[in-house]
């Protein structure tokens, strides 16, 4: 049987040169004269190629390839598009548009058979395929709608795209990368209580759970319900040891009075990359929602992969490395095998040692009002204070965020105090000041240290983080002592 090639040209003299030399060479070629023509003659005639002009007015012929590309019936087709431009710009868009091949209208008619010739070979169209487009002949849409619908989707993938890809710049300000996140899923997904997990490559971290509950309040057994539900699911990948969760718009005020029953729609979906758990996110809402039928979806899901990814790498480097980029402290992974060491060495030889957890106050204001830039700055300057204001045997750390620490080996708590408090008036007094803009800021500080009864490492962090939520709840700008 004769290869069938759909032949569009607008120019009648080009298109009867092209047919004659075509059918002379021993193709079947049907005609059209314009993209929407040759996109009914698509369904009517099933060719096993089609060979387009570009410049046609109204559908052009990248027009047609994005057509006859993006929909499943007819993607198969090969399309050949012929072009007097031979701008390197024109065969990428040419490429995009997802032509096979894209050749100048200059070529002589031989060549032109043999690139058709090993087209059709490299990209046979099967015969059942051919079948079941001719049987959807009855085209609903003109192509003009057609088009339409499928020129509107492709804007709206890259703007989705573009919309995620954006949030890259937040890779290192997790709070604001969820924030962020949340108010671009909340903008196109249904949902009551939504939540997104970053897994960390340090097994020692935290699992979080960001839960968004669109202004709304949920009881907090609702909300540990959704965490519970969620990291159960987590654990077919991953061994999770612990969660918690976070909420992160919420409103305050009454509590509204649903059950995790009443949350009759979800889903939950595991981010994996590269066989590793990078983490999950999650929708719950009180009426049914087929969230297969949310036409970006996948679109989605993969665009969040791909910040997932990101971020998981980001905070792989960071943890695989040993100082801390911005303030130039040693890092968290550091912390942990800092402390581990000092508790195991004071258990050996018994000794003293204490530890201070420093929080700045009112953080997330400062970077509110002067930008994270500002933040930044300020989380800087605060570490080079706390340098000036140790001894060089005293091991400091960022723990985290806006999260500062100190070990200072062979040194008790009364002892321990007078640098606490020396830094946090220090801070206190310190006139911060970046391209002009003057700000005051203060921090809270828990201290502790290694009382016999903490059997842990782990018990020690957690006794100076109460002290610090201590300071926090007593007005903040202090330190307070963890007693034994
Ligand atoms: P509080 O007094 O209770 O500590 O209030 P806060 O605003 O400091 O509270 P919270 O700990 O919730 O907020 C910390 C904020 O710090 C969240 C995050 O946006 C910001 N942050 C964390 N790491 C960084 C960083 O590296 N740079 C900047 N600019 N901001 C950061
Ligand atoms: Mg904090
Ligand atoms: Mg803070």
């Amino acid at each position: 049987m004769a290869t069938k090639i759909l032949l569009v040209e607008d120019s009648d003299t080009q298109l009867k040169f092209l047919k004659e030399g075509l059918e002379a060479s021993g193709f079947e070629v049907e005609t059209a004269t314009n993209g929407s023509e040759a996109y009914k003659k698509v369904y009517s005639c099933t060719p096993d190629i089609v060979v387009s002009d570009i410049m046609m007015p109204a559908i052009d012929g990248y027009h047609l390839c994005r057509m006859i590309k993006n929909v499943e019936e007819t993607k198969k087709i090969p399309v050949i598009l012929l072009t007097i431009l031979e701008k390197k710009i024109d065969g990428f868009w040419g490429k995009k548009a997802g032509a096979q091949l894209f050749l100048s209208k200059s070529i002589d008619i031989k060549e032109l058979v043999s690139n058709i010739n090993a087209t059709v070979r490299r990209y046979p169209v099967p015969e059942e395929y051919k079948k079941a487009l001719a049987a959807k002949e009855d085209l609903d849409n003109s192509a003009q709608t057609r088009l339409n619908s499928i020129l509107n989707d492709l804007l709206m993938k890259s703007v989705f795209s573009n919309e995620f890809r954006n949030l890259s710049d937040f890779l290192n300000y997790e709070r604001i990368l969820v924030e962020k996140l949340f108010s671009l899923l909340s903008s196109f997904v249904e949902y009551h209580a939504a939540g997104i997990y970053f897994a960390s490559p340090d097994d020692f971290a935290q699992n979080i759970l960001y839960i968004d509950t669109l202004g709304r309040n949920l009881s907090k057994n609702l909300l540990s319900d959704i965490n519970y539900d969620f990291f159960r699911k987590m654990e077919d990948h991953k061994t999770i040891k612990d969660s918690k969760f976070e909420v992160v718009r919420m409103l305050l005020g009454k509590e509204l009075d649903y059950n995790f029953s009443d949350l009759t729609s979800k889903i939950i979906i595991p981010l994996v990359f590269d066989k590793k758990l990078i983490g999950g996110i999650c929708f719950y809402t009180r009426q049914e929602v087929d969230y297969s039928s949310f036409k970006y979806f996948d679109i989605m899901i993969s665009e969040l992969l791909a910040i997932f990814k990101m971020k998981y790498q980001y905070t792989e480097k960071e943890f695989m490395s040993v100082l801390d980029g911005l303030t130039g402290l040693y890092n968290r992974r550091q912390f942990e095998i800092g402390l581990e060491q000092e508790h195991n060495r004071t258990k050996r030889h018994p000794s003293d040692f204490s530890l201070a957890i420093l929080d700045i106050d009112f953080f997330k204001k400062v970077n509110d009002t002067y930008g994270h830039q500002y933040g930044d700055y300020v989380l800087k300057t605060v570490a080079d204070l706390m340098k000036q204001s140790f001894r060089k045997t005293d091991l400091l750390y960022r723990y985290g965020g806006e999260e500062l620490i100190m070990i200072m080996p062979e040194t008790n708590i009364e002892g321990a105090i007078i640098p606490v408090q020396r830094l946090r008036r220090m801070v206190e007094e310190y006139d911060f000041e970046y391209n002009g803009v003057k700000a005051k800021v203060t921090v809270s500080i828990g201290l502790t240290m290694n009382y016999q009864k903490f059997a842990t490492a782990a018990d020690i962090l957690k006794s100076a983080d109460d002290a610090l939520y201590e300071a926090k709840e007593g007005g903040r700008n202090r330190v307070v002592l963890h007693e034994q």
